[in-house]
């Protein structure tokens, strides 16, 4: 039976509690555990993924097709395993399954109510596939107070008398802010936030302190007193240069000794794959300065995997990335392109921004500029190839309104395994867009061959227009290839400009499949093309 870790935040939202238990996973990992990693996510909507990047940062996209909050990527990225629907799960879900049983009469005559039907969901979620694990890790959104989140752990407060004794631990991660001053450091707000949850019946075993400045003993002793916790047990969260230290910083602490030591653990950890990962980290050879022309650039978040999967392929190169986040909007736009070694378009929706980002495709196309366009940057790419080289100067797309030539369109039809999805112009807004992960066939004779090494490869997406392949053969006879096709040969997902050192676009999202250990080869390669130029 696997032993459950349930994270809780308190004082203060933005602590960093998906990087905790993300950090978390991986120690326990290095000690050689099988581990499992989820969400709960206390707001009504289904999943995130109707909500505007500006509102909740990036969707996650899992590669059995679930949108899924950001924290799911940090997960994959911690531990190089891949999440799955089962491990991502909100309210609005666990309210909709719930409404749905009692519409189909399954609850017998029941009076429907939070506790037990909610709650039982929850548990159920909480306990699904996780026999093939030693140790299941439970983040809970939003902050200990948050008249959502109730339900969440009032569940987990159940599920923890229902598990055996010591299958189970609670990790509270709080803030413990330094008062200028006062010149100390205080402890209140978290010995509130503790007493906010044991009004619910749930009592911290181990308190995660993000604190900027060293906690002495005699404030953790305070902690630990107050809170109801051992001394050793209250372990500091400093700050980190990098995210990926953080797994070194919290081992230096303490955090999975505590756990290791309430689990009855007895392995060591092997951190040394970290440590080289960081000491690489911190010694680049070489510079480069990337541009990311985009659309939600005021919210590092709305592009979290993107920002990452860079960084991967830095640190896999030694090379010190400058990123330079640019608005497809900005009036400087030219001269900003003009001053990086190589540009990133990456994947977004709507109108706002895309002839800015057609302006830098065509810059970079002519100027020989490596360029790596991500789902709408490849169809934008189109777009640019088929109005310069075609002469047809109102291709665009239908996402932006009518247009005599849709170059791209609408996606209705697509294969997702053996079946055949279909998709009407009414259908509802959730859930609807081909997501996931799908098979792309790459062609021999590429620069993707050349970067992926292999003929098949899977890469996930989230779209819902699709390049019309209708202009291939024009776009081909100017120097364009189509170098990756889905299996059918009805969807066009890599496409390149030959005359060009680095011109490739996707129209998956590689950075989602980026970790610190596996770098991305698109992102790499065009770190590779960069310093060559
Ligand atoms: N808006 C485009 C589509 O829906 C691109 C999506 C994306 O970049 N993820 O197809």
């Amino acid at each position: 039976m696997a032993k459950f870790i349930f994270i809780t935040g308190g004082v203060s939202s933005s602590l960093g509690k998906g990087l905790a238990c993300a950090a978390l996973g991986a120690l326990l990992q290095a000690r050689g555990l099988k581990v499992r990693l989820r969400k709960l996510d206390p707001y009504l909507n289904v999943d995130p993924g109707t909500m505007n990047p500006y509102q909740h940062g990036e969707v996650f996209v899992t590669s059995d097709g679930a949108e899924a909050d950001l924290d799911l990527g940090h997960y994959e990225r911690f531990t190089n395993q891949d999440a799955t629907k089962s491990d991502s799960v909100t309210s609005g879900k666990i309210y909709s399954a719930v409404i749905a049983k009692e519409r189909r009469g399954d609850y017998l005559g029941a009076t429907i109510q939070v506790i037990p039907h909610i709650t039982d969901e929850i548990k159920a979620f909480i306990l699904n596939d996780s026999d093939s694990s030693d140790v299941i890790l439970c983040e809970v959104g939003g902050t200990v107070g948050d008249i959502e989140a109730l339900p969440f752990l009032e569940a987990i407060r159940q599920l923890r008398n229902e598990l055996d004794r010591d299958s189970s631990l609670l990790i509270h991660l709080t803030l413990v802010p330094y008062l200028a001053a006062a010149g100390e450091l205080k402890t209140k707000p978290t010995q509130h936030s503790v007493q906010a949850l044991q009004t619910l019946g749930l009592r911290p075993d181990i308190l995660l302190c993000r604190s900027e400045h060293e906690i002495p003993d005699d404030a953790k002793r305070k902690l630990a007193l107050f809170c109801n916790v051992a001394f050793e047990n209250v372990v500091r969260a400093n700050d980190a240069k990098s995210i990926y230290e953080i797994p070194l910083t919290y081992h230096q602490e303490g955090l999975d000794d505590a756990v290791a030591k309430a689990f009855d653990i007895k392995t060591a950890p092997n951190l040394k794959p970290w440590q080289e990962l960081i000491t690489k980290l911190h010694n680049p050879k070489k510079k480069v300065r990337i541009g990311i022309v985009g659309k939600y650039i005021q919210l590092k978040d709305a592009y979290k995997s993107l920002d990452q999967a860079i960084t991967h392929a830095g640190i896999a190169e030694q090379t010190d990335i400058e990123k330079i986040w640019i608005d497809g909007e900005d009036k400087d736009l030219m001269s900003k392109i003009q001053q990086v070694d190589g540009l990133i378009i990456p994947g977004g929706f709507g109108e706002r921004g895309i002839e800015g980002k057609i302006r830098t495709i065509h810059y970079a196309r002519q100027n020989k500029k490596p360029l790596l366009g991500i789902c709408l940057g490849m169809q934008l790419s189109v777009i640019e190839g088929v109005r310069t080289e075609l002469g047809i100067k109102d291709a665009s797309s239908t996402e932006f309104g009518p247009t005599n030539t849709p170059v791209v369109a609408r996606m209705t039809e697509w294969m997702s395994g053996e079946q055949k999805e279909r998709r009407g112009i009414s259908d509802d807004m959730g859930g609807t867009m081909r997501l996931g992960s799908f098979p792309c066939v790459i062609d021999k004779d590429s620069l993707a061959y050349k970067l992926y090494g292999a003929t098949q490869i899977n890469e996930r997406h989230r779209h819902r227009y699709e390049v019309n392949l209708g202009y291939r053969e024009a776009l081909e006879s100017k120097g364009y290839v189509f170098s990756g096709i889905s299996p059918d040969g009805l969807l066009p997902e890599i496409i390149e400009y030959k005359p060009h050192p680095f011109f490739i676009a996707c129209q998956f999202h590689p950075e989602l499949v980026s970790r610190p250990f596996n770098p991305h080869p698109l992102f790499t390669g065009l770190v590779r093309a960069c310093l060559a130029a």
